[in-house]
């Protein structure tokens, strides 16, 4: 087993840990490495980013960081950020609009950070919020997207998402190939008008619903890819590995799909040369731009995912400079 599978399962189980939270936003030099993953705390920082990200030919799907909250007030807060996000982002929005192809401008939505987790009437609480939200994104002429997070939320998480899309048709939701019944789900989401976003999975789970060790994950990402690639919807291919980026292109090729009718995917501060070469061949990219304050959660999954973002982080921790 790599180290790197080790800690992974340790990085994750601290990503939701409030006391660990404590201790690793108090170090001053992990704000180093959080810049390199989250574009600022503020909004005018994420839409100074987004227009950066845009002029280079990309395009960009803002996420207000935040997730888990068990309070009903800060989901409100959370749909109030968003509103106010949307309204900035309806002053680009018309200018990059492309049609009925895709959209430039895209938000993606933690439900959980909209009230998924309540103790009462929780889905209630974050469906009616993400209506709130999607509503405005129309308006605004930007796509929503929203998130998978860990295996006991996905139902409730699908199960919202189909009751939008009565109303939003082009909504579009996250697919975890890591997780064993993601196959079936990709067979039944990929009708006409479906947005699936493919990525592999970023939290710790078992063994009885996902599958373990980066081959098993990948092999299970291209039956994905391939059941996505020859269905009737718009699959984002969310991945930085290669192999994924290239598997999707060989397949998009083979079952006749213009540019237009996929993407890749990749976060912001992750391959950035590799999205702008993309982009030069005539690929749509998007970039997952996130920001806010409540970044712990996203960081640890970053450094979970990548044992060079670990090292880095740790050298910072005891270099004296
Ligand atoms: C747009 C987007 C949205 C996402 N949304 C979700 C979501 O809603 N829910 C969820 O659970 N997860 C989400 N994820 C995270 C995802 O599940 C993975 O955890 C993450 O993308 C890492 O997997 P990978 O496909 O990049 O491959 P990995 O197996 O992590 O990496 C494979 C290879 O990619 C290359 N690579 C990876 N990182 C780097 C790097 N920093 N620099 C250079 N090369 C690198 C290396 O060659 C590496 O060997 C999202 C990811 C993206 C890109």
């Amino acid at each position: 087993m790599a180290p790197s599978d080790l800690l992974r399962p340790a990085l994750l189980a601290a990503a939701r840990s409030p006391r660990m939270e404590r201790t690793v936003t108090k170090i001053p030099v992990t704000r180093n490495l959080v810049d390199r993953f989250v574009a600022g705390e503020t909004e005018d920082q994420a839409i100074a980013a987004t227009t950066d990200i845009l002029d280079s030919g990309r395009y960009i799907s803002i996420d207000h960081l935040g997730e888990d909250t068990t309070d009903l007030g800060q989901a409100s807060g959370t749909v109030s950020h968003y509103l106010t996000l949307l309204s900035s982002l309806a002053q680009l929005a018309p200018a990059t609009d492309n049609g009925n192809g895709p959209r430039n401008i895209e938000i993606s939505l933690k439900l959980s950070a909209l009230g998924q987790f309540l103790p009462r009437d929780g889905h209630d609480v974050a469906l009616e919020n993400a209506h709130k939200i999607c509503t405005a994104a129309e308006e605004a002429g930007v796509w929503v997207t929203v998130d998978a997070e860990d295996h006991t939320t996905t139902d409730s998480t699908l199960s919202i998402v189909g009751e939008l899309r009565e109303d939003f048709p082009t909504l579009g939701t996250v697919l975890q190939a890591y997780l064993k019944r993601t196959e079936a789900d990709c067979r039944d989401l990929s009708g006409p008008g479906s947005r699936i976003r493919l990525c592999k999975g970023a939290y710790k789970e078992p063994a009885s619903v996902a599958y373990q060790g980066k081959p098993a994950v990948d092999d299970a990402y291209l039956r994905c890819l391939r059941i996505l690639m020859n269905g009737q919807g718009y699959p984002m291919v969310a991945s930085h590995d290669p192999a994924m980026v290239d598997a999707a292109l060989a397949q998009a090729k083979a079952t006749g799909r213009t540019t237009d009718e996929f993407e890749i995917q990749m976060l912001h501060g992750i391959r950035d040369t590799e999205q702008l070469r993309l982009v030069t061949q005539q690929q749509h990219v998007r970039v997952y731009l996130p920001y806010g304050e409540q970044w712990y959660g996203y960081f640890m999954r970053r450094l979970a995912e990548r044992p060079a973002n670990l090292a880095f982080f740790l050298r910072s921790l005891t270099s004296k400079n």
